[in-house]
C-alpha cells in the first residue's frame, strides 16, 4: 500500500495529545484497536474535566450563587455545542442522558408507552448492537406489540429491499444502527428514513459507531432520534445524547420522574418541566457535558473529511492484509467500513487470539461484541474484532497482521501448548 507522507505525520501529531497511546502495555507500545468500545481521550478533554472539578464546580439548574450559576451555564453551553456539532435546530432536542444505552431506553420507555398499541410493529435489523434490541423486545412484550427484524444480505449487508417489504402500516418506529459496531458497515441510513416517513413511522438511528466517525447532520438525515455515547467520541463516559425532534419530543411523558424535570409538584398531580429538562430528572453528569463539549471542539479543529478517509484506508488496509493470512474469514461487506474489522480464524478461539495478541502490546476485542444475533447470522458465537480511529497508523495494521501470523504458526506448532500458557499466562 502506497504510504501518504503528509498524512502519516499528521497522524503523529494527534497521536501526541492522547497520553495513554504512548504507554507501554507488556513490554511492547501500546497498539489500541479497540476503538469502537471506547477511544482513548485527548489530555486537553482530561485537563478541562480536572479544572472544572478544581476551579468552577457546583450543581446546576438550582442555584442562585456564583458557582451554580457558572456550572449552569457551562453545562447549557455544554448542550449548544452538542447542537452544533450534530446540526440539530434547537438545543433543547438535545437530551443528555447516561450514554446510548439510556438514550434508546428512554426513547422505547417514553414514546414507547405513550404511542406503541398491541399489534403494532417495531422494525430492527439483524445487525443490531444488543442495546438497539433488547429495549424494544422490552417493549413489545409490554405492549403486545411485535418486534420485526430487517434481514442482512449474503455479504452481511442490510438488505434494503427485504427493510423496505418489512415496513408496513403498523410499523411505529424503525430502529437502526449508523454504523455497525461488529462489520464497521455505514447503513443508509437517510434512504432508510425515507422509506419510513412513507409509511408514517419514527426512526431512531443507534449513531453509537457513527459519530466517530463522520460528520453528521440530524436535520439533514432528517432522523427522529438519534443517538450516541460521548465515550465512543474522544470525550468521558458517563455521558451521551438523545437528540430527538422537538415536535415529538413534547408529546413524550417523561420517563424519569425527580429533581429538575418538574414545573411544580404537589400530592394531588405534578407537572413537568419544559424539554429538554422534562427528561433530565436529578443531578445531571455536569462534568461529563463539559468533557463531551471539549471533545466536540477539538474534533470541530480537524478536518473530519480527512479523518474519516484515513479510518477508511486503516481499514482497508487490515481487511487486505487479514485477508491474506490463510484460515481468515473476514465477517460482512468488504467495502464501505468506517473502521471496525471483525474477523474469526479457523479453529482458533478469538479468546486465544485476543490473549494472544495483548501480549505483543495489541489490544483487540474478542467475544459476541453484544451482537449475539448477528453473530448468529454468520454461524457463530464469538469473533476478534480490531476498531481503529484517526490516531491508529498504517504500522499498527501491519503488527497487528504479524500478530494474527503468529497465533497461525503457533497453533500449527507441535509445541503449541507451552508456547500458548507462557505466553497467555494461563498455568
Ligand atoms: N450501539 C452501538 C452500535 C454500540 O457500538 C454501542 C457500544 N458498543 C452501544 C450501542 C452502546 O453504547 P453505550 O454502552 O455507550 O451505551
Amino acid at each position: 500500500m502506497a504510504r501518504q507522507k503528509g498524512i502519516e505525520e499528521w497522524v503523529e501529531a494527534v497521536r501526541a495529545e492522547f497520553p495513554t497511546l504512548s504507554r507501554a502495555v507488556n513490554g511492547r507500545s501500546l497498539a489500541y484497536l479497540d476503538n469502537a468500545a471506547s477511544t482513548m481521550k485527548p489530555r486537553r478533554v482530561i485537563d478541562a474535566m480536572q479544572r472544572f472539578y478544581a476551579e468552577d464546580y457546583s450543581n446546576v439548574n438550582r442555584g442562585t450563587h456564583y458557582l451554580s450559576q457558572v456550572a449552569t451555564r457551562r453545562f447549557e453551553s455544554a448542550r449548544e455545542s452538542v447542537r452544533r456539532f450534530i446540526g440539530a435546530g434547537e438545543s433543547r432536542e438535545v437530551i443528555f442522558t447516561g450514554g446510548t444505552t439510556a438514550a434508546i431506553n428512554l426513547v422505547a420507555y417514553s414514546w414507547g408507552e405513550a404511542f406503541l398499541g398491541r399489534d403494532d410493529e417495531v422494525l430492527i435489523s439483524t445487525m443490531e448492537h444488543h442495546s438497539n434490541i433488547v429495549p424494544w423486545q422490552m417493549l413489545c412484550e409490554r405492549k403486545n406489540a411485535r418486534l420485526r427484524v430487517a434481514a442482512l444480505d449474503e455479504d452481511g449487508a442490510l438488505d434494503m429491499a427485504a427493510l423496505a417489504e418489512r415496513i408496513t402500516p403498523r410499523t411505529k418506529m424503525v430502529a437502526v444502527t449508523h454504523v455497525s459496531n461488529v462489520l464497521g458497515v455505514v447503513n443508509p441510513v437517510k434512504e432508510i428514513v425515507r422509506l419510513a416517513h412513507e409509511a408514517g413511522a419514527h426512526v431512531l438511528i443507534d449513531g453509537a459507531q457513527a459519530i466517530p466517525h463522520m460528520p453528521v447532520n440530524v436535520q439533514e438525515l432528517d432522523a427522529d432520534f438519534y443517538a450516541f455515547s460521548s465515550h465512543k467520541m474522544f470525550g468521558p463516559t458517563g455521558i451521551g445524547v438523545l437528540y430527538g425532534k422537538s415536535s415529538i419530543l413534547t408529546q413524550m411523558p417523561p420517563w424519569q420522574g425527580g429533581g429538575d424535570m418538574i414545573g411544580r409538584v404537589s400530592f394531588d398531580g405534578s407537572t413537568w418541566a419544559n424539554l429538554p429538562h422534562k427528561f433530565e430528572a436529578g443531578t445531571p453528569n455536569i462534568a461529563g457535558a463539559i468533557g463531551l463539549a471539549e471533545a466536540i471542539d477539538y474534533l470541530e479543529g480537524m478536518d473530519r473529511q480527512r479523518m474519516a478517509d484515513w479510518e477508511f484506508r486503516l481499514a482497508e488496509y487490515a481487511i487486505e492484509l487479514l485477508g491474506e493470512i490463510e484460515g481468515v474469514r473476514i465477517l460482512g461487506p468488504q467495502q464501505n467500513n468506517a473502521g471496525a474489522v471483525s474477523f474469526v480464524l479457523e479453529g482458533v478461539h478469538a479468546h486465544d487470539i485476543g490473549a494472544i495478541l495483548d501480549k505483543q502490546g495489541l489490544a483487540t476485542r474478542t467475544g459476541h461484541h453484544c451482537a449475539q444475533p448477528l453473530l448468529k447470522h454468520f454461524g457463530i458465537e464469538s469473533a476478534s474484532r480490531a476498531s481503529f480511529a484517526f490516531y491508529n497508523t498504517m504500522e499498527e495494521v501491519e503488527r497487528l497482521a504479524e500478530g494474527v501470523r503468529r497465533v497461525v504458526d503457533l497453533f500449527c506448532s507441535p509445541s503449541i501448548f507451552e508456547e500458548i500458557t507462557e505466553l497467555t499466562n494461563l498455568d
